[in-house]
């Protein structure tokens, strides 16, 4: 398991991750992937963030890897949280979140001592949100390289937007602009955008203004993605944002190798569940349906009937991962729905958190719906699947474009507005027909369909090579420890 090519010149990497389980996940990952190849690893985050992935760090720590979490303390009685509050996942209401930010810049103290402390740092490797680590690390004299857990391809999206403002030439939300100087032609309209590019002056569009300056200051970006995925864009980055730009993923398919770390990702208090994957294993290949809308989403109860009724009409059984709505409507309607879908053995409900990565590896999963986060995306393309795509907010209207027209892999449902996280408008419920007639087309065999699935197992393949000695993001990889041992021994002996 570990290689030596940072050994030699003990390279120290600290990585940031923020405090949401979204973006910890893959960078937790991106962590052990260079303490798999002899770097020395901090992970820095907060106590009840630590819990989620400790145990796959004390597994690579006892197989003799350098690789330790350091604890700093969560302000949560200063920012007004009950003690443990200190990630944003499905259960943070807006004014937790904000208070989590909040508590999130105050940690900043805490976390230069560390770095200014006895120990020698190599390098920050730090979630686009720590913006201040770049001033951190050229105080330092070491590089800082930024972790982004969205797309290449999303952030080029952004940055083309950003710099034309191509939007702002249409004349309705509805008409269409062309996205300018991306490696391929493609249009939006302002509905789909975030706000933070629609409106750059709301204050979350404030942040994204310095998280950008202090991109294009780093001394490159990492990202959870591969070449034969983005190549073209990995590419176009490197000019666009003027830094080094490099593909390391798939990283849930190159870290997580054992099953004990794939079943806990994201919440180790999952343990395996033995009767859903006694479902899964009497299904037919292909013949169940993976429903899913990440770690952040809670729909209210009319969305959640429209997809029942969706998917009890429809031919396929399916698996779907659902979280209680707080409103009472509907009530007791989840439960009976549940309850016949069990009888007929058609479906199975997961309340919470699913093993995501060991069920979409589960031969008997023929295609996705999924809301378009980006770790969902990379994770159903670790497994070919075809996806109907759902997206919601964040940057996952960018993530649809490039499923649906660049890669080819999936049927859109045609949401046409982008939405803050979990504000839902009655008019912005998807109607089961609409649902129904989306994952009918996404599980048959029509030729469209088996083409899109053919896509979708080549990159599939693609992403498995990546991983490989030899591979791209291997050889990313192992570029940037060379870099860094180059850039110390500069440090060390001025040349
Ligand atoms: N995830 C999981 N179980 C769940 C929900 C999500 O393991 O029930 C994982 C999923 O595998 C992915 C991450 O959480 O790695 C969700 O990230 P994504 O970018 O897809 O969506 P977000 O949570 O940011 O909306």
């Amino acid at each position: 398991m570990l290689s030596h090519e940072a050994e030699a010149y003990n390279l120290k990497v600290i990585f940031l991750p923020f405090l949401s389980t979204s973006h910890m996940i893959p960078m937790v990952d991106m962590a052990r992937l260079f303490a798999m190849h002899g770097v020395d690893i901090t992970i820095i985050t907060t106590t009840s963030n630590a819990e989620i992935f400790q145990k796959s760090i004390d597994r690579d720590f006892n197989q003799g890897l350098s690789i330790k979490t350091h604890v700093v303390e969560f302000p949560a009685k200063e920012v007004g949280l009950p003690v443990g509050i200190e990630a944003m996942n499905a259960n943070t209401s807006i004014d937790m979140a904000d208070k989590i930010f909040k508590g999130f810049i105050m940690l900043q103290p805490q976390i230069e001592n560390y770095l200014f402390g006895e120990i020698e740092v190599d390098c920050i490797i730090s979630d686009m949100f720590y913006v201040w680590t770049v001033d951190v690390a050229a105080k330092l004299g070491i590089p800082r390289i930024v972790f982004c857990p969205a797309s290449i391809f999303s952030r080029c999206t952004e940055l083309s937007i950003e710099q034309h403002s191509s939007h702002t030439k249409v004349e309705s939300d509805c008409d269409k602009f062309t996205i300018v100087g991306l490696p391929d032609k493609l249009e939006m309209n302002r509905l789909q955008l975030p706000n933070w590019v629609k409106k750059p002056d709301v204050p979350f569009g404030e942040m994204i203004k310095v998280v950008n300056n202090t991109t294009r200051k780093s001394y490159g970006a990492v990202f959870n993605s591969f070449y034969g995925l983005e190549g073209a864009y990995e590419e176009h980055y490197k000019n666009a944002f003027g830094t080094k730009c490099w593909s390391l993923g798939p990283v849930s398919l190159w870290a997580n190798q054992d099953v004990s770390d794939k079943a806990e990702r994201g919440d180790t208090n999952v343990e395996g569940d033995s009767s859903l994957f006694k479902w899964l294993n009497s299904k037919k290949e292909n013949s169940v349906l993976y429903v899913s809308f990440g770690s952040m989403n809670k729909f209210p109860s009319s969305q959640l009937i429209e997809i029942a009724h969706a998917l009890e009409v429809s031919s396929v059984d399916f698996i779907w991962v659902v979280r209680k709505s707080n409103d009472k409507e509907g009530e007791g309607f989840m439960e009976e729905f549940e309850k016949r879908v069990k009888e007929s053995n058609k479906g199975y409900l997961i309340w919470g958190w699913a093993p995501q990565l060991l069920i979409l590896e589960n031969k008997a999963i023929g295609g996705i719906v999924t809301h378009c986060g980006w770790n969902t995306v990379v994770e159903s393309l670790n497994v070919g699947l075809p996806m109907v795509t759902w997206p919601l907010f964040a940057e996952q209207f960018f993530h649809e474009k490039l499923v649906v027209e660049v890669l080819k892999i999936g049927v859109s449902l045609g949401i046409r507005e982008w939405k803050n996280w979990n504000e839902f408008d009655t008019k912005d419920i998807v109607k089961r027909d609409d649902i129904a007639k989306a994952i009918g087309l996404v599980m048959t065999n029509r030729k469209e369909v088996e083409e899109m699935r053919l896509r979708a197992k080549n990159l599939s393949d693609d992403g498995k090579k990546a991983i490989l000695v030899g591979g791209s993001s291997h050889a990313n990889l192992i570029q940037i420890i060379e870099e860094l041992k180059s850039l110390k021994h500069q440090r060390h002996y001025g040349n």
